[in-house]
């Protein structure tokens, strides 16, 4: 459990401010995060990592010389935001281009894709690596579906080290992946650990057994077997790791990394034997590290990363670095050598958004739309603990929270638009990026993604007609597909939309009012969630779980179909607005 926190939901808020605080002749905080006090030079490719919070030193505690450029910082346990990467990446940029680099987790896919995106659009060279280290998460065939975990370290060293030499985006993005193909780690757990205001462990492990193949988000683990002493856990490791050895490697990188609760001196216990195992399979340890890198708040249990290195990445590995939480040789701020500290700061608050002008219609339209939007938010209040204890069962238990976080966010957006006298389609659009920035995860992502759809497509012109509602709902699935690229059947959220859509658009065009079409369409969505329990998960996090999943419906689709039945109330209700 956590002991320190103020009110739960601003625990993210309050630890960048105390992080930034604590390092400002470090870093400086940036819209979506933190960057480097100094700026980068121009030439340089910039190095952005992230993820959620709880992992500390990942990310925040790695940014600085030797290491990131900028992280982007999500919610505990939940990715940044598109909105959020974006916006640190921008703070960092150059004209030599940027390079994303972070764990392989279905929800910062979305999102740093979505950033990379925007960036190349705007002409900011864009490159991605994602670390996919984590052998228990996928077998050697589907290494690029492997999780990323505390091979985190490796792959951001080596792309910073690339970046400043000097090279080009393409350089540091193939030394990077290179880095990323010659790392392995698995880790394991003693117990779960408890996010900030949460009753509950997200996981527990039960007296004298020990988890294997952890995630760091407090995802169950894969296998479980009896506690083991230090010795026979280091055998575990390194077995399971020379492994993957590949031909030729002799000479090795090593991170023990403890995910929370495990003490430092207990690593060293283990560790004799996990050098006495390598060097006795003929490898030369360089530099190991013994402490924590990656964790996953308060979690007990540690992972090994091995990382056969090669001339370039020994290199790499060996440099200097100086941040808030790693510092290693010769490094410091050097400020002497022409490195400028960014005065502008993250002084660019972007102005207030303009409000587009919107018809009549439509505004008489928008006290509806913030009354479905309350609903949504008053229907996941209710729903948050249920939905949590149901993303526990093969996920990382952070669905309830996530979606109080977005929907709160929301609403209190819609709220503000029509305050403004935005249309009902602006309304829609601004609670969307609202609860994509504060929800973090895969279902924020997807969420503010539909709500700016649905918004797009209704526009502020006409009032939200039946016919113009089922196209703006059309539009708001093709979003979410087109976005997280899940068909029907993956057993995620998708399968409880698809259906609500086609139902929707047959009551529709059947010549019901919207208040029945809707009624219809959302007890099918309803009826489609439950039978997701049915249904084995391709995508998302999961997808390691499958088994598990088994039996329990998909947590986004249940969430979904709740919302859809508590908007049905307020589109019965009588009159105009
Ligand atoms: P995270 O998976 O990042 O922890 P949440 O727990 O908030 O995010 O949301 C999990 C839900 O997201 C899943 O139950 C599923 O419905 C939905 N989901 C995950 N991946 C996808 C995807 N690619 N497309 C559509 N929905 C998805
Ligand atoms: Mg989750």
């Amino acid at each position: 459990m956590s002991y320190l926190r103020n009110d739960p939901t601003r625990f993210t808020d309050e630890l960048t401010a105390g992080f930034v605080r604590a390092n400002g002749d470090l870093v400086r905080r940036v819209e979506g995060g933190v960057a480097r006090r100094t700026r980068t030079p121009e030439t340089q490719v910039a190095v952005v990592i992230g993820g959620g919070s709880g992992h500390y030193p990942a990310f925040a505690g790695l940014v600085g010389p030797g290491l990131a450029h900028g992280a982007a910082m999500g919610n505990v346990f939940a990715s940044p935001s598109a909105h959020q990467v974006y916006s640190v990446a921008k703070a960092v940029a150059t004209p030599a281009g940027v390079l994303l680099s972070y764990g392989n987790y279905a929800g910062d896919v979305l999102n740093f894709d979505q950033a990379q995106e925007r960036l190349n659009a705007e002409g900011i060279p864009c490159r991605t690596v994602r670390v996919t280290d984590d052998v228990f998460s996928a077998g050697e065939d589907e290494r690029e579906k492997r999780r990323g975990i505390a091979g985190d370290l490796v792959v951001f060293r080596v792309a910073a080290w690339a970046a400043e030499q000097g090279r080009s985006l393409e350089e540091v993005e193939a030394l990077a992946a290179r880095a990323n193909d010659r790392t392995v780690s698995l880790g394991v757990a003693f117990s779960g650990c408890t996010l900030p205001g949460a009753e509950e462990p997200l996981f527990t492990v039960p007296a004298g057994r020990m988890a294997v193949g952890m995630g760091i988000h407090g995802e169950p683990g894969i296998d479980e077997v009896d506690l083991p002493t230090a010795e026979e856990l280091a055998h575990l490791f390194v077995d399971r790791l020379l492994a993957e050895r590949p031909d030729g490697a002799d000479r090795v990188a090593v991170i023990l990394n403890g995910l929370g609760s495990v003490k430092t001196e207990e690593l060293f216990v283990a560790y004799t034997t996990i050098a006495d195992l390598l060097e006795g399979a003929g490898l030369t340890i360089v530099e190991p590290e013994v402490g924590e890198y990656a964790t996953s708040f308060e979690m007990a249990g540690a992972s090994l990363t091995l990382t056969w290195l090669d001339e370039e990445l020994e290199q790499a590995w060996r440099s200097p670095a100086y941040t808030p939480a790693y510092r290693k040789g010769a490094g410091g701020l050097d400020l002497a050598a022409g490195e400028q500290v960014d005065e502008e700061a993250a002084a660019e608050e972007a102005a207030a958004e303009e409000i587009p002008p919107a018809s009549d219609d439509s505004r008489r339209a928008v006290g509806r739309v913030v009354r479905a939007i309350t609903a949504i938010r008053e229907t996941i209040d209710r729903e948050a603990d249920a939905l949590g204890r149901l993303d526990a069962v093969a996920g990382d238990g952070d669905h309830g929270i996530g979606m109080q976080r977005g929907a709160t966010a929301a609403d209190a957006a819609a709220r503000d638009a029509a305050d403004r006298g935005a249309g009902a389609g602006t309304t829609l659009a601004l609670a969307g990026d609202a609860w994509a920035d504060k929800a973090g995860g895969t279902s924020g992502a997807l969420w503010g993604a539909a709500l700016r759809a649905l918004g797009t497509s209704l526009g502020d012109d006409a009032a939200p007609s039946a016919e113009r509602v089922a196209e703006a709902v059309a539009a708001a699935r093709d979003a979410v597909t087109r976005f997280g690229k899940a068909e029907v059947g993956d057993k995620t959220l998708v399968d409880a939309l698809v259906p609500f859509t086609d139902s929707l658009a047959a009551h529709v065009g059947n010549g019901e009012a919207l208040a029945v079409a809707w009624r219809a369409a959302a007890a099918d969505a309803t009826a489609a969630a439950e039978a997701t329990a049915d249904l084995l998960p391709r995508l998302g996090r999961a997808r390691p779980h499958v088994e598990k999943s088994r039996g329990t419906p998909d947590p986004g689709a249940v969430s979904l179909a709740q919302t859809l039945t508590a908007v049905t109330a307020v589109l019965a209700e009588g009159g105009d607005e």
